[in-house]
């Protein structure tokens, strides 16, 4: 399938750094390549993006710069563990994502899109893509209609036929921190996640100008890190208890003491998480901090403020 010459997409400020299509330095560069796929304009409503509002060159606080796929092409994609390719929500959209991917091989893809027909799904999945994620984004029914302006069953019946043609752990999903929703929302999409075979992303609200949620704030860091240990023991199979206050709050995480102690002293709890090699540096975050995902390993010092952040609000933690 051929891309015709002039064809354009989407490159995220890193990507484009790290495959030389623009000059800067990355303070830590992204292990996957992400592109963005659009044809005319996302007909996506979701209220925290500016693509609902008008075509833009920000997707969250990153600028995606656009550019020819014949140069993108040239470039050493080879460079990633990963392809990420982001899709707007338009009709026909994964013809233009066929066009570029047809030329990518040895990588595995990530194709990050709306609710897709079957036999897209199927073409996909003949095409060797490995992992398509069908963001969510928002922790109940209610959040989502008002927030995406979308239906929620038929994204969860999207979800459920996407596993049945790629399979467990071929899936995933994005979850938005901070869109109003209660930590106990939260861990029951992340429960949920895990018991049908799909990866859950968590993402920190990012306020972005010029959208209906400009003047909401961003989630609390301690509210965050609360979130990415239950991630992290809900994933880990691990023997766990969450008690929370009545805002559904988490005042309390119980589980095994090495354990736990060895996920705040090990931090990759609080790295990006989702497909693997996937790490969108400062996707929802200045590299100033504070930092909710950490595109690469935390050090020392890093685990140390950590550390602080967790149990800045009064977290409890009692051993099983
Ligand atoms: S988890 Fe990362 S690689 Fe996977 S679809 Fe989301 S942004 Fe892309």
């Amino acid at each position: 399938m051929e891309y015709s010459r002039g064809d354009k997409i989407k490159v995220s400020y890193g990507t484009a750094i790290e495959l030389g299509l623009i000059k800067g330095i990355m303070k830590d560069p992204p292990t996957t390549g992400y592109f963005f796929v659009m044809i005319n304009k996302c007909e996506g409503k979701c209220k925290f993006c500016l693509q609902s509002k008008e075509p833009s060159d920000m997707i969250s606080r990153v600028i995606w710069p656009e550019f020819n796929i014949e140069d993108i092409l040239k470039k050493p994609l080879s460079k990633f563990k990963r392809i990420c390719i982001q899709c707007s929500k338009e009709n026909n959209i994964i013809s233009k994502v066929i066009n570029f991917i047809s030329n990518i091989s040895n990588i595995p893809i990530s194709i990050s899109t709306s609710p897709l027909r079957e036999e897209e799904m199927i073409l996909l999945k003949k095409m060797n893509i490995d992992i398509i994620t069908i963001p969510i984004d928002c922790a109940s029914k209610e959040i989502f209609s008002y927030i995406k302006g979308e239906n929620w069953d038929y994204y969860w019946d999207s979800l459920e036929k996407a596993l049945k043609i790629f399979g467990r752990e071929k899936i995933g999903t994005h979850i938005i921190v901070g869109l109003g929703e209660r930590e106990c929302d939260i861990i029951n999409i992340l429960e949920k996640c895990k018991n049908m075979g799909i990866i859950p992303s968590l993402f920190a609200f990012t306020p972005i100008p010029k959208t209906e949620l400009y003047n909401l704030k961003r989630p609390s860091i301690s509210s965050y890190r609360r979130l990415q240990i239950a991630r992290e023991l809900i994933f880990m199979n691990e023997d766990y208890e969450f008690s929370y206050d009545n805002n559904g709050r988490i005042i309390e995480i119980k589980a095994n003491k090495n354990i736990l102690e060895d996920i705040i002293e090990k931090g990759e709890a609080f790295m990006t998480k989702g497909c693997p090699n996937c790490n969108r540096p400062y996707f929802n975050e200045s590299p100033l901090g504070p930092i909710y995902n950490y595109p690469r390993k935390p050090r020392k010092e890093e685990i140390d403020i950590i550390r602080r952040e967790l149990f800045a609000e009064g977290l409890k933690i009692s051993y099983k």
